[in-house]
C-alpha cells in the first residue's frame, strides 16, 4: 500500500526464518511500517488426498505473536510500525488464476502441485489489489539436495531488478503482478550477518519452520511418510547436509552456507522453548 511517502509493507509471514528476517529488515533496520498476513487454513497442498495439512498452524500463530512481542520489547520504536498479524480465512480461487498456475506447473515445473500456498498468496494479492511481499530467498538455487524448488528456478529466471517477475517470456507469470520478492537476492548467511550487525540474531533463533511437530513439541524427523509418498519437511531446508555433522544439526545448530563460508545459529528444536522463553 503506497500512501504518498509512507509505504506500508504488506508481508506474508509464517514465523519461519526468511519471512521473519524480512519483517525485521522492514521494522528494525529500515524503521518502516508493515502489516503482516498469515493464511490460516490448510493451503499447502497437503490436504485431501494428502491429509497432512500443515499441523503447525496453531504453533505458527503463537510463534509469530511471541516474535512480535520480543521485537517490540527489544526495539520499542517498532511498536507503532508493527500491528498484529491479520489471520486470513479461506477464500475461493478464481478459475482463470488456477488455470494459469496449472499451465506454469505443467510446462515449467512450477511447484510440485499447482494447488499450494503460493496459489493462495497470488489470489489474495489479486483480490486485495495491493502489493504483497513474499520472502523467497536465494539459497534455494543451490540444488535439489538442499531443498531446491522448481518454483524458485522459474521465478529466478524471470526475476527483474525491481524484485518483481517479468512476463516478457511467459505471459502466465502475470499472476505474480502484485507480489514482490524483496529478499530473493539475499542468502541466509547474509541474513544472519545482518542480524548480528543490528542485534536481532536472537529473533532468528526463535523462528519455527517445522510443519509436523511431534506431540511433545519437538521438530519432526525431517521426512513425513504418507502412502507411497515421502514429504520433506521444510524445517532444515537449504542446509548443506554433507558439509555439516548430523549431530550438530539435530541439536539445532544450523550452518547457512554461501559457497564455502557460513554463519551458524542455534535454532530451537522444540517450539515450547520459543513460547516459554
Ligand atoms: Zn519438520
Amino acid at each position: 500500500m503506497y500512501l504518498g511517502k509512507e509505504v506500508i509493507h504488506n508481508i506474508f509471514w509464517c514465523g519461519g526464518m526468511d519471512s521473519t528476517y524480512l519483517v525485521c529488515k522492514r521494522v528494525i533496520i529500515e524503521k518502516k511500517p508493515i502489516q503482516t498476513y498469515y493464511l490460516n487454513f490448510p493451503c499447502d497442498g497437503y490436504y485431501p488426498p494428502y491429509p497432512l495439512g500443515r499441523d503447525s498452524r496453531e504453533v505458527e500463530v503463537k510463534v509469530m505473536d511471541k516474535l512480535r512481542e520480543m521485537i517490540i520489547k527489544q526495539f520499542p520504536y517498532t511498536k507503532s510500525l508493527f500491528p498484529r498479524t491479520i489471520l486470513v480465512d479461506e477464500f475461493p480461487i478464481n478459475k482463470e488464476v488456477y488455470k494459469k498456475l496449472r499451465f506454469l506447473h505443467e510446462n515449467y515445473q512450477y511447484r510440485y502441485r499447482p494447488r499450494s500456498q503460493e496459489l493462495y498468496m497470488i489470489q489474495y494479492s489479486l483480490d486485495e489489489n495491493k502489493i504483497f511481499e513474499y520472502s523467497l530467498e536465494d539459497g534455494m538455487s543451490l540444488g535439489v539436495d538442499v531443498g531446491y524448488l522448481p518454483t524458485a528456478k522459474l521465478l529466478k529466471e524471470n526475476f527483474t531488478e525491481d524484485f518483481t517477475i517479468s512476463t516478457e517470456k511467459i505471459l502466465e507469470l502475470e499472476v505474480f503482478k502484485n507480489i514482490y520478492f524483496p529478499i530473493f537476492e539475499t542468502w541466509r548467511k547474509d541474513m544472519v550477518e545482518e542480524s548480528r550487525k543490528y542485534d536481532f540474531t536472537n529473533i532468528l533463533e526463535n523462528t519455527w519452520s517445522c510443519r509436523w511437530p511431534k506431540p511433545n513439541g519437538d521438530i519432526c524427523s525431517g521426512v513425513v511418510d504418507y502412502d507411497d509418498e515421502n514429504i520433506d519437511c521444510s524445517h532444515f531446508l537449504y542446509v548443506e547436509f554433507d558439509k555439516q555433522p548430523q549431530s550438530e544439526i539435530e541439536d539445532g545448530f544450523v550452518r547457512y552456507y554461501k559457497d564455502n563460508e557460513y554463519e551458524i545459529i542455534k535454532r530451537k528444536i522444540n517450539y515450547l522453548d520459543i513460547l516459554n522463553d
